[in-house]
């Protein structure tokens, strides 16, 4: 875990494309991060605060396809698809990294009594997630967190808001205006659903350009890519002229 990441080569995003296809989206943020982290298990990840979990994919993402990004959503007012600019330098910027392998608890008092919690992993989620509705996973997350069970519900709500304020990388909010209707409304800024849209867009592009070096040229997939990505895309250019 003390080592820093690495980004990905193209023979990186094809396999991790592949493992996480069919994966939910909590195990492919953590196939993400294991295909950058050498040396750290799945389990080590899984233990990561979402809020830490999100702040080191902003920064996988920002190593791999840079600083800019572009990100869509619908208009609540009219429908129409709104683009705008992401700056994921700036993203990471909202997430404070805190020291690896520390998860510190806190604790708030609620209705007379003193709560201790910690924050949630992937662990925690993946358990809250499988709950019936929204109201019934917030309540398990909080009672896995805390320790405790029947919690009233002003315990659970008070707990779930400090959780965001002790990690607030965990809720990145966007504030978005629609440039047709001029309605203004937030959005929820989910790196991990986005990086793997990116992820899968890259892998589907390489198999297309492998596909046509390797008609070209008769090279096996290995061969094509070893190739630096300005190489490639060189012969790419010369079999398209
Ligand atoms: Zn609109």
């Amino acid at each position: 875990m003390e080592q820093p990441m690495q980004s990905l080569s193209a023979a990186k995003i094809l396999a991790l494309w592949e493992a996480g296809r069919t994966q939910h989206a909590l195990d492919r943020a953590l196939t993400i991060l294991l295909a950058a982290s050498p040396g750290a298990s799945r389990g080590e990840l899984a233990d990561l605060s979402i809020g830490e979990r999100d702040a080191r994919l902003l920064q996988l993402r920002r190593q791999v396809l840079g600083a800019g990004a572009e990100g869509f959503a619908e208009c609540p007012g009219c429908t129409e698809r709104v683009e705008f600019p992401l700056d994921i330098a700036a993203l990471e910027g909202r997430a404070p990294s805190r020291p690896p392998d520390t998860l510190p608890h806190y604790e708030i008092e609620s209705s007379g009594d003193i709560i201790r919690f910690r924050l949630p992993t992937s662990h925690d989620l993946a358990e809250a997630v499988a709950a019936p509705d929204s109201s019934l996973a917030l309540r398990e997350l909080v009672e896995r967190c805390a320790g405790q069970a029947n919690l009233p519900n002003e315990t659970v709500e008070a707990i779930s808001q400090a959780m965001l304020q002790a990690d607030p990388a965990a809720e990145i909010t966007l504030q978005l205006s629609c440039p047709v209707c001029a309605q203004e409304w937030d959005l929820l800024f989910d790196i991990s659903a986005f990086f793997w849209a990116e992820i899968a867009a890259q892998a589907q592009r390489l198999l297309r350009e492998i596909d046509a070096l390797a008609r070209a040229y008769g090279w096996t997939e290995h061969e094509i890519l070893s190739l630096p990505a300005q190489r490639r895309e060189t012969y790419l250019e010369l079999v398209a002229a």
